[in-house]
């Protein structure tokens, strides 16, 4: 199997003795609710530098709508989350890990109300919604459709109390530095300051996804998987690269960003229809609209190549006025484009939404290269397995996010060398510069995300996916070669390494699986394919 030599280890040239050096315990990157999460654990006993590339509300947690996933209320139990858990991994979730964050759901639910969090209520009880694939109603959401924001603004208050949590928004994590294989910190960069190191004891990516990498995309501009590629050219392992989830519903109107329209919006009774105003789902599952996110993504593709239209319609106009004060988020989105969802349909169609493959980490949120952890959407856990539960991934990022803070802590509070970097070893790179003239990076961009929408997206084949791999590697060759100094090339370079990965990965898996579906190997393959997918820099693939 290849390799893919053309990723090389730093990004940038540079000489640890020459720049501005931070010390800290430790260093989290990313201010999600996984970053926030496990910063908070380690406060005030460690002293976390938390780095975040774009203003610390940036990002995919921040717009997180329909809510978050937790067995709070009989009949529901935490034994039927796990069940509809692991049907929803395929074969593919680790039980284990399952268990571990399903079971502390409640309690992270009970957290953030103590902090602050109110989420909806009716008639002074907790409201609970249900989702497709959740066989109870089990969704407890904010402000209507905007749990992210809730969640997001309680973490967020607690932070800002805490002493030896020190935050850097603007910062941009550029690559993790190794002495060996030992992860000794990041370097970054800030536009005011230009580069400069943080040397850490422990270092906790919590970057998110992979989102941008595609054309059409539910995730913020923040979501380019910078995260994931810092710990390929470090050497930490990847798993899982195949499997991405897209959304069914995302709101399709030519100049709106692609806003994000609830799952809970077709659990509620939201149905979907073509241009004639035929509900379809019940063609294609018994689930009908309820269906699971991967059936219902590729039911609409599907039907919209045979009455040859771009889009399809979720009609709530049935649902009554209430409509805009339980989705106010949404409501308020349509409305600037003149759409009064009480009364007329929302034209949506499927796009990318979440990363299920990551850098493997344990139960302890521990990756493959000493000091380096990783949690939330940046991580494969195993808990999604090949397709993720709707909701169950603010719940993860949080109980990761907790779990690894309690992790580090142990480790750095129980006598373990606090701070490696005391005498810190110099580490530079030269990175010989290309040759190769100016580069229109929007461009390359631009192609990189269509041909991951066409070739690697929602319905996949051999020959697609061979010919995206082909055209990655060509600009590939002439991208990562180049020395930016800016956030915007190392963020292409960044989604060019993973895009290739991802098309090479789902390669590999020559069955359909979950979120993972190649219509010339249309069979799930038990035989052959309960295994993982994994790669490392400078290794060959593993599948085990
Ligand atoms: C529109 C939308 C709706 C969603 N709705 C739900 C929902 O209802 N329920 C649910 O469970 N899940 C939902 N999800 C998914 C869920 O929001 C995410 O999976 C989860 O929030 C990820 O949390 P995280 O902390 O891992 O990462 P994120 O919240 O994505 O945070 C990543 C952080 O890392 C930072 N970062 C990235 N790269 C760098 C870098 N190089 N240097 C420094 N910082 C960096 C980013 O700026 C950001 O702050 C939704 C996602 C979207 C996009």
């Amino acid at each position: 199997m290849r390799r893919h030599a053309q990723v090389r280890r730093y990004l940038v040239a540079f000489d640890t003795a020459r720049l501005p050096q931070v010390f800290t315990d430790v260093v989290v990157l990313g201010s999600g609710v996984a970053a926030i999460r496990a910063a908070l654990e380690m406060a005030p006993h460690l002293h976390v530098t938390l780095l975040t590339k774009s203003r610390l509300t940036e990002s995919n947690s921040y717009y997180a709508q329909g809510g978050i996933a937790a067995a709070v209320a009989p009949p529901d139990t935490v034994e039927k989350h796990m069940a509809d858990t692991l049907a929803a991994g395929c074969g593919l979730s680790d039980e284990a890990v399952v268990r571990q964050v399903v079971a502390a759901a409640p309690d992270c639910i009970r957290e953030l109300v103590e902090w602050g969090a109110v989420f909806d209520q009716v008639d002074g009880r907790l409201s609970i919604a249900r989702e497709g694939g959740h066989s109870a109603p089990r969704i407890l959401h904010a402000r209507g459709d905007e749990t992210g924001k809730e969640i997001t603004a309680a973490l967020l208050a607690r932070l800002k109390g805490q002493k030896t949590i020190d935050v850097r928004e603007d910062a941009f994590a550029v690559d993790l530095l190794t002495a060996g294989q030992t992860v000794v910190g990041v370097l970054a960069w800030h536009a005011a300051q230009g580069l400069f190191v943080v040397r850490a004891g422990r270092t906790v990516l919590a970057t998110g996804g992979v989102g941008r990498l595609y054309r059409e995309t539910t995730n913020p501009e923040v979501t380019t998987g910078d995260g994931l590629a810092m710990a390929y050219r470090a050497g930490a392992v990847l798993a899982d690269m195949e499997f991405i989830q897209f959304h069914p519903t995302t709101l399709y109107i030519a100049g709106a960003g692609r806003h994000l329209i609830s799952e809970t919006v077709r659990g509620e009774g939201g149905r979907l229809v073509d241009k004639a105003g035929r509900a379809f789902m019940a063609d294609y599952h018994p689930m009908g609209d309820l269906a699971p996110r991967d059936v219902v993504s590729r039911a609409i593709i599907d039907h919209m190549r045979t009455t040859a239209e771009t889009q399809v319609f979720l009609d709530l106009t049935h649902m009554g006025r209430n409509v805009r004060k339980r989705f106010p988020g949404m409501a308020k989105t349509c409305s600037e484009f003149g759409i009064d969802i009480a009364a007329e349909r929302i034209p949506v169609r499927p796009s990318a939404h979440y990363m299920i493959g990551g850098v493997k980490v344990d139960a302890a949120g521990r990756a493959s290269l000493p000091h380096l952890y990783a949690c939330g959407e940046v991580a494969s856990t195993g808990l999604h397995g090949a397709n993720r539960l709707g909701s169950n991934s603010l719940l993860e990022g949080l109980v990761y996010g907790r779990l690894t803070g309690r992790q580090v802590m142990e480790e750095l509070t129980g006598g373990s060398s606090r701070n490696p970097a005391e005498t810190p070893e110099r580490i530079h790179n030269g990175v010989r510069r290309s040759t190769r003239g100016e580069l229109n990076l929007t461009d390359v961009h631009n192609s990189l995300r269509s041909v991951m929408w066409r070739n690697i997206g929602i319905v996949r084949t051999q020959e697609d996916l061979a010919e995206a791999d082909a055209l990655i590697e060509f600009w590939q060759s002439y991208v990562l070669d180049k020395v930016f100094d800016q956030p915007a090339g190392w963020e292409l370079q960044n989604m060019l390494a993973l895009g290739r990965l991802m098309a090479h990965a789902a390669l590999l898996r020559t069955e359909t699986r979950g979120v993972h579906y190649r219509s010339d190997y249309p069979e799930r393959d038990d035989d052959h394919w309960l295994r993982h997918i994994l790669t490392a820099r400078d290794q060959e693939w593993r599948i085990e």
